[in-house]
């Protein structure tokens, strides 16, 4: 990719999924990354991942939704790597799918703290630094579901509806400044986040009480993995390409819109779905 050697990017969300393979991308084009997640175990995995490979790379434990946390990860990249060329906001959270009269306050509160507020939180801090260089790209992570309304999911789809409002608008006010802001509209994609919306079975393990009654267990994982395939099958039939993402596929598009490929692109969000949004 053209212009991301030498750059230095942050990742948020870098432990899992489009994070990890997003940073992992960025790292074999010659980037410097920056991994930021709130989970410091799966964050550090990528580090030694990249490192693993040869590529260039330092964790920093980040909640999206914190002001000061978010200030002390962009900070971290630019003591560490002297600048700032590349952002990837990308930390985000699916709850099951709750009928809207059934999603709680705190349930509402807490999902757009951090798929809306966090990117929100994110720019704030990283704008500055990129307007002072002159030059700066920041990608958005939204989601089909920012696209098109989705029945069961409305926090979830008034959030990255949002982000992708968001994102429109940042790079309005941004596009004479040298900084360009994009957003992706993932489609389905084989992550954790599919687990989490069907309460993944490492959760339940880890619960003592629950982590003695192996039998009950294995009876629960044989019911998520089959809903899981459930979930994979009704996605793949709602994708005209038939098929579920890999993160790779996300982090292709990402270091597209990242790179001087994409120099006179800013405040679009690029479905990345398999035909979904031409549907
Ligand atoms: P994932 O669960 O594998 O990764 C999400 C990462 O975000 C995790 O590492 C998690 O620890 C981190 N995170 C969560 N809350 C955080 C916080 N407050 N601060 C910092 N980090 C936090 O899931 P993913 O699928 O890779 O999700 C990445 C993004 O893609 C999300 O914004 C999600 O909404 C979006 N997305 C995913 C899909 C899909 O099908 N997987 C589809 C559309 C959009």
């Amino acid at each position: 990719m053209k212009a991301l050697d030498g750059k230095t990017a942050i990742v948020t969300g870098g432990g899992s999924g489009i994070g990890r393979a997003t940073a992992e991308r960025f790292a074999e084009e010659g980037t410097n990354v920056v991994v930021a997640d709130v989970v410091e175990e799966t964050g550090h995995e990528t580090v030694d991942r990249i490192e693993a490979a040869g590529g260039e790379a330092t964790f920093v434990a980040v909640d999206v939704t914190d002001t000061e946390s978010v200030e002390g990860m962009v900070a971290t990249a630019v003591d560490t790597y002297g600048r700032l060329d590349v952002a990837f906001n990308n930390a985000g959270i699916l709850t099951g799918f709750t009928e809207t009269t059934s999603i709680s306050e705190e349930q509402w509160d807490r999902l757009l703290d951090i798929n809306l507020k966090g990117i929100w939180t994110c720019m704030k801090a990283e704008l500055p630094v990129m307007e002072q260089q002159g030059s700066g790209v920041i990608v958005n992570t939204a989601s089909e579901s920012g696209l098109v309304g989705m029945a069961g999911l409305s926090s979830y789809s008034a959030s990255k509806h949002g982000v992708v409002g968001l994102t429109k608008s940042v790079a309005l006010e941004y596009a004479s400044r040298g900084v360009r802001v994009n957003a992706i509209a993932p489609g389905p994609t084989k992550t954790n986040i599919s687990s989490g919306m069907l309460g993944g079975s490492d959760t339940l393990s880890s619960i003592p009480f629950v982590g003695q009654v192996s039998r009950w267990i294995q009876v629960l994982e044989m019911t998520i993995s089959t809903m899981r395939a459930e979930f994979d099958t009704s996605a793949m039939r709602d994708v005209p390409m038939g098929r579920v993402a890999e993160p790779e596929e996300m982090a292709g598009a990402v270091a597209f819109l990242c790179s001087s490929d994409a120099s006179f692109i800013t405040g679009h969000t690029l479905p990345v779905d398999g035909g979904q949004a031409a549907d």
